[in-house]
């Protein structure tokens, strides 16, 4: 697909950040490319327009940027799942595992309710830890998670394996490798 491809190619990928050996996928690139980002955006919302989707719920930091434009081509609210601390009110969490440690993401408590459809959206997959406990967290408030939703996905580091645990459907607009 010639508008996947442009998309595609308008990610910069970075040797070596945030540490030695990491490819890193430059998203800010797509992001200041008009034509890219529109491309981008439109595909998600071709994706879920006329899905009965009431929220969408964005991972910090980059699902920050892709979440409020689907959100409002769709007619619905943006809800933010954060790094712990930066929310106000009652939260709740889910812990998830890196190489080493764990983290955690939070969301305001009455921000998704029972039985609401949601996607959750994020720039990119790796190993799937991040998108699996954002997938956890909305289910603790009894919502439905419609699918999940990243641009890129990086198939080398089986995220998508993992997410299959939990039953959500995973849509990507690029594969990297
Ligand atoms: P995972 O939890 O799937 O291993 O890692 C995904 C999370 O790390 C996402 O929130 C994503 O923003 C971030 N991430 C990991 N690698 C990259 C990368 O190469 N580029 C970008 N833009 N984000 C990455």
């Amino acid at each position: 697909d010639d508008k996947l491809q442009y998309v595609s190619d308008s990610i910069r990928m970075v040797p070596d950040f945030p540490k030695k050996g990491i490819l890193f996928q430059d998203i800010t690139t797509l992001t200041r490319d008009p034509k890219a980002l529109k491309l981008c955006v439109e595909a998600f919302v071709e994706r879920y327009r006329g899905q009965k989707i009431d929220v969408v719920a964005g991972i910090e930091a980059r699902g920050f940027i892709f979440g409020p434009p689907l959100a409002m081509a769709l007619g619905v609210g943006f809800v933010p799942l954060r790094k712990p601390g930066k929310l106000p009110g009652e939260t709740i969490g889910a812990e998830y595992q890196l190489e080493y440690g764990s983290d955690r993401i939070e969301m305001t408590v009455e921000s998704i309710t029972k039985g609401q459809n949601v996607v959750i959206i994020d720039d990119l997959i790796a190993t799937g830890g991040t998108l699996g406990a954002a997938v956890q967290l909305v289910e603790k408030v009894g919502a439905k998670v419609h699918e999940a939703a990243c641009v890129v996905e990086l198939p080398e580091l089986q995220g998508r394996a993992k997410l299959k645990a939990t039953n959500v459907p995973l849509f990507v607009l690029l594969e990297k490798a």
